[in-house]
This record gives structure tokens, C-alpha cells and sequence, in this order.
């Protein structure tokens, strides 16, 4: 479904991707590890063009995601691939349920009230229908993110990317975030994730990524991953982890 081929990204001298060569099925649950400043965001951030590449090609369903296109058109385009911050990044002025409702309005021209209505349905899936008028300055991390996810699924996007969606939060709410996106993954969304959470790796990936230095260094299921990590590199990173 993503298709990744000679993905090459450089900051000036600094070559951040170094031919990434990857594939994400339908359905997939990628989760991508490495040590710090390895690329995974950038990597990550190029799947919905929040950074353009240097050279390669990235496509969605066989729609090339960074061939030259109006705006217009790429808007529409990413507004099919949800991506979910570390940071949350929600409107501070609207409250929950207006977060949500609000894409789909403004970009896809969905009524007032099927907004409001598919809002809702998403504030439950999320476990926060009694705080649909609460403000984000009035909700936890955990909650702000959990409106976050749901304002990425509003748009019914085929793929959600995270970034880190978990590590801004306080220890005691990072369980709450990750069972949502859990659920997600048996509900048969197609994601790829960026986590430094092994446990949710070795739960929910079908497939993990290690990255180091702008390469995929090893891709394999986590059982395999984890228990034999093939690489030095990767043996390195995961006895730093524990
Ligand atoms: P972390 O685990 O710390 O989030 P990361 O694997 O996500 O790291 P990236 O954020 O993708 O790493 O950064 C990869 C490299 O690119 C780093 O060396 C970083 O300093 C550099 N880099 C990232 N963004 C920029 C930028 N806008 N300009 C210049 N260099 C950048
Ligand atoms: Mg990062």
C-alpha cells in the first residue's frame, strides 16, 4: 500500500535518508525504532510530504506522494495519510468534539451535523464522550492525545503515521494512548509508528524497523527482532534499552 523505493534526504551536506527501500501492506503494523537522530522522523514526516525528499519515490495505492502536484491536490492527498505528533498540536480555542468535527467540514465539505455526529462516535472510541466540550487546556496529556488520534481518524484516512505519540506523556497515561492505537491495529488500520515502547512493538507490530544512520539496518517481525536482532547495531541498541 506505501511503497517506499531510493529514498534519499539530505539537510544541506548532511544525508539524513540513505536509499530507504521499504514496503507497508494493507492492514500493517510497522513500528520503526533506532537510536536518536537515526531519521525516523524524517522518514516518517516524507510519507505525508511534511518533508520533501531528495530523490526516490514514495507512493500510496500507487499515487506518487512527492510528484510535482497543485496544492490543492496535495492537500487532498494528506488529508489521506492521519498523522498523530508527539506534541499534540490541538486547536487551543475549540474544544474536543470541535477539533474533531473541523476537517472534515472545512476540508471535506462533510455537514455540520455528520461532523458532529461521526465526532462523537470517535470520542467514544477514544473513551472521552463526557469531555466533548472540554478545551484542551482543561485535559490531560493522555486526553489530548487520545482527541488528537480522533481528530487524525475523523478524516477516514486509509494510513495513520505516529510520531512518538506517546513520549510527551506522563508515565501514567502512556498505557492509555497506546491501547487506543492498539485498537486501532485489530481493527485492521494500516499504520506505521515511530516508538521507543518495545512492549507495544513486540504486542502490535507486524513488522518492525530498525533504523540507524538514514538505513534500514533490519526489518523483520518483532518475535524474531527482538529475540535475534542480526545486526551489531541493533543488538547494541536494544541491550542500551534494557
Ligand atoms: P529522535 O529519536 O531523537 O527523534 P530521529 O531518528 O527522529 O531522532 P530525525 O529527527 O529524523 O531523527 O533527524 C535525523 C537527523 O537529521 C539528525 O541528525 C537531525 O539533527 C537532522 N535534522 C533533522 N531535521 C533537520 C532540519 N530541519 N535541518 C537540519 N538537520 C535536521
Ligand atoms: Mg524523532
Amino acid at each position: 500500500m506505501i511503497e517506499l523505493k531510493g529514498v534519499c534526504k539530505s539537510y544541506g551536506l548532511y544525508e539524513v535518508l540513505k536509499g530507504i527501500d521499504a514496503e507497508v501492506a494493507r492492514g500493517e503494523v510497522v513500528v520503526i525504532c533506532g537510536p536518536s537522530g537515526s531519521g525516523k522522523s524524517t522518514l516518517i514526516r516524507t510519507v505525508n510530504r511534511l518533508e520533501e525528499i531528495g530523490s526516490g519515490s514514495i507512493s500510496c495505492d500507487g499515487n506518487n506522494i512527492h510528484r510535482p502536484m497543485p496544492a490543492k491536490e496535495l492537500n487532498r492527498l494528506r488529508s489521506r495519510i492521519g498523522f498523530v505528533f508527539q506534541s499534540f498540536n490541538l486547536f487551543p480555542h475549540l474544544s474536543a468534539i470541535e477539533n474533531i468535527a473541523m476537517s472534515p467540514i472545512r476540508v471535506k465539505g462533510v455537514s455540520r451535523d455528520a461532523a458532529y455526529a461521526k465526532a462523537t462516535q470517535l470520542l467514544e472510541r477514544v473513551g472521552l464522550t463526557e469531555k466533548a466540550n472540554a478545551y484542551p487546556g482543561q485535559l490531560s496529556g493522555g486526553q489530548q492525545q487520545r482527541v488528537a488520534i480522533a481528530r487524525a481518524l475523523a478524516m477516514e484516512p486509509p494510513v495513520m503515521l505516529f510520531d512518538e505519540p506517546t513520549s510527551a506523556l506522563d508515565p501514567e497515561m502512556v498505557g492509555e494512548v497506546l491501547s487506543v492505537i492498539k485498537g486501532l491495529a485489530a481493527d485492521g488500520m494500516t499504520m506505521m509508528c515511530v516508538t521507543h515502547e518495545m512492549g507495544f512493538a513486540r504486542d502490535v507490530a507486524d513488522r518492525v524497523w530498525f533504523i540507524d544512520q538514514g538505513q534500514i539496518v533490519e526489518s523483520a517481525p518483532p518475535e524474531e527482532f527482538f529475540s535475534r536482532p542480526q545486526t551489531t547495531r541493533a543488538q547494541r541498541f536494544l541491550s542500551e534499552l534494557r
